[in-house]
């Protein structure tokens, strides 16, 4: 199982994932010329991809859907709330938040997720006996969250903001009241407590998503996430870094010991 977080931020999320030869996008926010682009330079041609998967309707998670699913007739799943915010695509197949379906070998289950949108999800991943876990773009993290997040070997999880730099940044009072409601975004402090909660020996990569450029710095988030797990003694993260919005993170590989050596840049 690879996988690498080609963009994220409050501007465009996009993650790739491979796993038992299945290679999808988790959201496409990005245009499709720079997804191109980040997958080309982590060595993986687009025209090889499976499918989209779509968490919510939010533009940051959708700018390229349209242009990709057309271009390399890629099926877009999504699920029927999400989906009547789409272009017309190659194909759209529709999921019911909370209920698992599979992708040939990989098996998906779409749990939903308290933000500000129709019917937004978070996902998990099984395949290769591995655990993979997506969640961004949520206001608090609630039982269904933590049970998706059980037993995971690799998540990307939403860190947004920084309580005190975001009551002190230049957003108006409606926005920051949005942020920190339970229907806007985790705050570091929620993402390294949900972290704590889950740890296990077989947890090994930790990606800290959806920073906002304004109430946070990468710095901060892994300094609180570290702060809250690195005493741990289940704690076995072997990497644990923050996605960001100018270039795709390494391309991680679960169950392995290194990162493949391939430069992320574009
Ligand atoms: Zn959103
Ligand atoms: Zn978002």
């Amino acid at each position: 199982m690879r996988f690498s977080v080609l963009s994220s931020g409050s501007k465009a999320n996009c993650t790739y994932l491979e796993a038992a030869g299945v290679r999808l996008l988790i959201d496409c926010g990005l245009s499709g010329l720079q997804t191109e682009r980040r997958l080309s330079s982590l060595g993986i041609d687009p025209a090889t991809l499976d499918a989209i998967l779509v968490t919510h309707e939010h533009s940051d998670h959708l700018h390229g859907v349209h242009t990709l699913s057309r271009k390399y007739r890629l099926p877009v799943y999504a699920n029927k709330a999400t989906a009547q915010f789409l272009k017309p695509l190659f194909n759209t197949i529709n999921f019911q938040s909370g209920e698992p379906f599979s992708i040939k070998e990989v098996r998906v289950a779409p749990f939903s997720i308290t933000h500000d949108a129709s019917d937004p999800v978070g996902f998990t991943f099984l395949a290769e006996g591995f655990k993979f876990v997506q969640v961004t773009d949520l206001g608090k993290v609630t039982p269904l969250v933590r049970d998706a997040a059980t037993n995971c070997n690799a998540i990307v999880l939403e860190s947004n903001h920084d309580p005190v730099m975001l009551s002190e940044c230049g957003y108006p009072w409606e926005l920051k009241q949005r942020i920190a409601s339970t229907h806007g975004h985790l705050s570091n402090h929620e993402a390294g407590s949900l972290l704590a909660e889950v740890m296990h020996p077989e947890l090994s990569h930790v990606v800290l998503a959806h920073l906002s450029e304004n109430s946070n710095t990468p710095d901060l988030a892994e300094r609180t996430v570290r702060g809250l797990i690195d005493d741990l003694a289940v704690s076995s993260v072997k990497y644990l870094t923050c996605a960001c919005i100018a270039q795709a993170t390494p391309l991680f590989e679960v169950g392995e010991e290194s990162v493949c050596e391939m430069a992320a840049t574009g």
